[in-house]
């Protein structure tokens, strides 16, 4: 997906060379051999991403906000899956928003585990009472508790930048069955740990995405890549505000979804034209709701 052209260029890291930006991070290698070896630096910019588009507005603080949680949340889940951290210091300029880590060879499915019924899951349980071809009990709502969390993965897709939810067995023909029960296993008991930490905190994760690997010279023991269990990742909901039945309010993205969304934003969502710039009471409101989500789960601010 192409960034908007008001994005700043990625920042001259003294010691890095830029290799590639996603929707939010920019990704950088080494300008020379590392001490640590074969390392990346994943550095997270204040971009914001909604219904596809890049917003042409950051939120301040945004990538401060993923850094942190997800160092937390990896710590948290060390026992159950060893992640891609090096214990190397960030340049200073980023140190906020930056993790060195090891760089691994991705395996191309998305790894998703939901607890409850939303979105895409919702679409498809509709359509056909299964999401990713796992079925569910009739009478399912928006927002439902499902009987038992499930894996339902996704890959790229071909054409254009949306994730595609596919079965297990799509994910057995991609990467072997035994690949393919490893990250079932693993995103389950990540999914399992998270949604046990995060509902003490008040908090419901309906679903999330990880994203793993493999060291390119290792045992193929699978390592857990990218980030972990942020508002971007994953949809959080206030355990207070929960009710099956309505679009549940989430504490991610939903003011600016809102906003793109109401007639004050003025944009067509249907039409092909980029999202407009927020307005900065949009862009204060959402920078606090990340960093309340921040609060909530870590109980210290940012
Ligand atoms: P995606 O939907 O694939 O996450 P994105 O646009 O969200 O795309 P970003 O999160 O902005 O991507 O960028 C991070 C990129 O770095 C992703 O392509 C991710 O797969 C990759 N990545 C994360 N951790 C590692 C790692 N340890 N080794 C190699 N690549 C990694
Ligand atoms: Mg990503």
């Amino acid at each position: 997906m192409p960034l908007p052209p008001t994005t700043p260029s990625p920042p001259e890291l003294p010691g890095w060379t830029h290799r590639f930006s996603g929707k939010v991070r920019d990704v950088y290698a080494p300008a020379s051999p590392h001490p640590a070896g074969d390392v990346l630096l994943l550095v997270a910019s204040d971009r914001v991403s909604a219904y596809d588009h890049v917003l042409p507005t950051p939120v301040p603080g945004k990538g401060a906000v993923l850094t942190a949680l997800s160092r937390w949340w990896f710590d948290r889940l060390a026992d159950l899956v060893p992640n891609h951290l090096v214990d190397a210091p960030p340049p200073r300029e980023v140190a906020d928003r930056a993790v060195v880590v090891r760089a691994l060879d991705m395996v191309p499915v998305e790894c998703v585990a939901r607890g409850y019924l939303s979105g895409s899951g919702t679409e498809e349980y509709r359509a056909g009472g299964a999401v990713c071809g796992v079925p569910l009990p009739a009478g399912l709502l928006e927002g439902s508790r499902l009987p038992e969390p499930v894996f339902t993965p996704a890959t790229k897709a071909a054409v254009g930048d949306h994730d595609e939810n596919v079965t297990f067995e799509a994910v057995v023909d991609r990467v072997g069955h035994e690949t393919a029960e490893d990250l079932r296993r693993i995103t389950l008991a990540v999914y399992a740990r998270a949604a046990e930490v995060a509902e003490q905190a008040g908090i419901l994760v309906a679903d999330t995405k990880l994203e793993l690997g493999r060291l390119p010279d290792g045992d193929g023991t699978l390592v857990l890549g990218d980030e972990v269990l942020t508002p971007d990742s994953s949809r959080f909901w206030p355990v207070a505000g929960w009710q099956p039945g309505r679009t549940q309010p989430s504490l991610d993205k939903q003011v600016v979804r809102d906003w793109l969304t109401s007639p004050a934003s003025g944009w067509d969502r249907a039409g092909d034209t980029p999202p407009p710039p927020l307005p900065d009471e949009v862009v204060e409101r959402t920078a606090a709701g990340y960093r309340e989500v921040y609060r909530l789960l870590t109980g210290s601010d940012l």
